[in-house]
């Protein structure tokens, strides 16, 4: 029976995309040509792995027992006859309808962003970029002065359908005639592509771009990818660049992975892992890993492609392969999710990596702060969702401190460098460290040589109300009004003798706070602490939740500028010449002028100003009056 009556014959016209892309491919390329294969390759290989899928759960397939496996032949052709190709798998196929519009349009992202590169920058040779990007199936028309698709669908009703192009505007659809499951890819080369109708040839570009695809590469009949499952060496016999091209050929990703981690136990359960951190967080738009999570076989067979269940999700930046023989090979999801063997061997992945990372963060401490720049964000939010984690993930983070001079320090590191006496650890927080680092509730803590460490990234204030402590010591806000910090022998020395500014005077001052601030504040206070800053707010003791002030801000969502204690240092000069002019000079316009700026500045400190541009035009005021003042005399 032909199926000539069910799938019409038809012409279809590329989508102006496809023109373009095609167009940048054919005219501009022709260093890299052998891409193609990898592409071809690629999508085999998927139409490989989602027919492997679909047979997990059904074997109602046409072809069933069919290997999977990817030919490529090299069929005779009469002298002068253009050579050719064919590239055959045995994977999920097509249907009519799914090979004009899986291959009549741009599926993929890969290829669009290819395109926007090279057609936004005039001066670009795509031949420099194409490395980066999957152009997927049509660079096969780098190659190609003709190509007839022909696919069969693994569902047993489906038809055989055929697609041609020459890869100028159109393409054209008819019946065919294929009696297995898979897909078949004709290639009429081109002249100047000729040498790549070698065996020779074929296994050398497939050595080099498809040796770790998981299914075997027949060409002409011998394999030519080494399909071996790296994971199942030994870490002894395998070189740092077989790791790098398993990781490259796996990920599609060109950037070296940040570390590599290779192991492999018997007991208590048996496992062989091979897992690589990325170089960057964000997964490349060529990535053929597109989900979070690690392939998990069984007896070399893999079971999932993206297993999040494995590892906690504060990990889920890992990838890479467990394999593991006491896995049953009918897993469902549900077993796997359920599964105590899955939870043992998930706990000893996650200490593996765990005292990878720590191996890193000790010998090689710049590497680990790319890794903590990276991937801190992951642990942060890690104690937010699930408190047990905390124990495991805080001994990873890194703060700048008022100590650390730049560098990156430990929560360990901080412990140690404690004096005896301090029991707790200090925090303040704020937009930037350069911010922070003039912070005036610094002032007490410089003044007694005592570390405070700056949570400056929004996570940060984010998750402190989970935090608590560590390692029994808990953690401090140093905006508190109350904290209790000893006195130092200088303190001492100055409460005997004369403040600047004498009792009454500074009563007055702080009256006027109260009266020109209103109730923008809860109260006006001396206080007991600042040394080089003239005022600061401190949080009431009752507040509650005020790390949520900044986060709201930052948000924008219904802020409301909270009301804290604005604490005045009598000793500093600013509020000596204020306080002074309040007493002589009440009607004075500097003094209103002054205070207000005083607590914007605060505001702005604490990273709690709604809009820190507000204050320039009282800024310039003040400063035209300074200027007149100087002026005169
Ligand atoms: P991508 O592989 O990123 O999706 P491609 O341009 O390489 O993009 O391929 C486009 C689509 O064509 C694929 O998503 C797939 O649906 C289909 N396709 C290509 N080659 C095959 C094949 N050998 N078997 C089945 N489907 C295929
Ligand atoms: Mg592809």
């Amino acid at each position: 029976m032909t199926t000539a009556e069910q799938t019409p014959t038809a012409d279809y016209r590329f989508k102006a995309e496809v023109k373009q892309l095609l167009q940048i491919l054919v005219h501009s390329l022709y260093k890299e040509q052998d891409i193609f294969l990898r592409e071809l390759i690629s999508n085999a290989s998927d139409a490989l792995t989602r027919l492997h899928f679909e047979m997990l759960t059904n074997r109602d397939v046409l072809d069933p027992d069919a290997e999977l496996a990817i030919h490529i032949e090299i069929p005779e052709v009469a002298e002068g006859e253009p050579k050719k190709i064919i590239i055959k798998d045995s994977g999920i196929g097509m249907t009519r309808e799914e090979l004009i519009t899986n291959l009549g349009t741009i599926a993929q992202s890969g290829a669009r962003e290819f395109l926007d590169k090279v057609s936004d920058n005039k001066e670009l040779d795509p031949n420099d970029v194409i490395g980066q990007f999957g152009v997927g199936f049509y660079s096969v028309f780098m190659v190609a002065d003709e190509v007839r698709v022909v696919s069969r669908s693994y569902k047993k009703r489906a038809k055989a359908a055929a697609w041609i192009s020459d890869g100028s505007d159109e393409f054209h659809v008819e019946p065919a005639e294929k009696e297995d499951r898979g897909t078949e890819m004709h290639i009429t080369l081109k002249k100047d592509a000729a040498d790549l109708a070698s065996q020779w040839k074929l296994k050398q570009i497939i050595k080099k771009h498809s040796d770790f695809v998981r299914y075997p590469i027949y060409v002409a009949g011998e394999q030519a990818n080494q399909q071996t499952p790296l994971w199942r060496k030994q870490p002894s016999d395998v070189t740092q660049e077989d790791y790098t091209n398993f990781y490259r050929q796996m990920t599609m990703d060109f950037e070296e992975p940040l570390l590599t981690i290779h192991f492999s136990s018997d007991a208590p359960v048996n496992v062989r892992a091979l897992l690589f951190i990325p170089a960057k967080r964000e997964k490349g738009i060529l990535t053929s890993r597109k989900d979070p999570g690690v392939m998990l076989y069984s007896h070399n067979v893999l079971i999932q492609e993206y297993c999040t269940d494995l590892l906690p999700k504060w990990l889920e930046f890992v990838d890479g392969v467990v394999d593991s023989e006491d896995l049953p090979l009918n897993v469902s999801r549900e077993t796997v999710q359920n599964n105590r063997l899955m939870r043992q061997l998930g706990k000893m992945i996650k200490g593996r990596v765990l005292r990878e990372l720590k191996k890193l963060a000790d010998s090689e401490p710049e590497k680990y702060q790319q890794f903590w720049g990276e991937y801190g964000r992951y642990f942060k939010e890690g104690t937010a969702i699930d408190p047990a984690a905390k124990e495991d993930v805080l001994p990873f983070f890194r703060y700048h401190t008022s100590k650390s001079n730049g560098e990156l320090t430990s929560l360990d590191a901080y412990l140690e460098r404690k004096p005896g006496s301090q029991t707790e650890i200090y925090y303040v927080t704020g937009d930037s460290v350069s911010s922070v680092a003039n912070s005036p509730h610094l002032d007490p803590f410089k003044a007694r040589d005592l570390e405070v460490l700056y949570w400056v990234d929004p996570l940060d204030v984010l998750i402190a109300p989970g935090l608590m402590e560590y390692k029994e010591t808990p953690f401090k806000n140093i905006d508190d009004a109350d904290i209790e910090l000893p006195e130092t022998e200088e303190e001492a020395k100055e409460e005997e003798s004369e403040t600047a500014v004498p009792e009454k005077e500074f009563n007055q001052f702080i009256g006027r706070c109260v009266t020109t601030l209103g109730d923008k504040v809860r109260e006006v206070r001396a206080s007991k602490v600042l040394k080089n800053s003239p005022v600061r707010l401190v949080s009431p003791a009752d507040a509650q939740n005020r790390e949520m002030d900044r986060i709201q801000r930052l948000l924008k969502q219904d802020y409301e500028v909270p009301k804290r204690i604005l604490e005045v240092n009598r000793n500093h000069p600013l509020v000596a010449h204020l306080a002074h002019l309040v007493a002589n000079q009440p009607d004075n316009e500097l003094i209103n002028l002054g205070i207000e700026q005083l607590y914007d500045s605060a505001l702005i400190q604490e990273g709690l100003h709604p809009n820190p541009a507000d204050i320039l035009p009282r800024i310039q005021q003040l400063l035209t009056l300074a200027a007149a003042q100087a002026d005169k005399s």
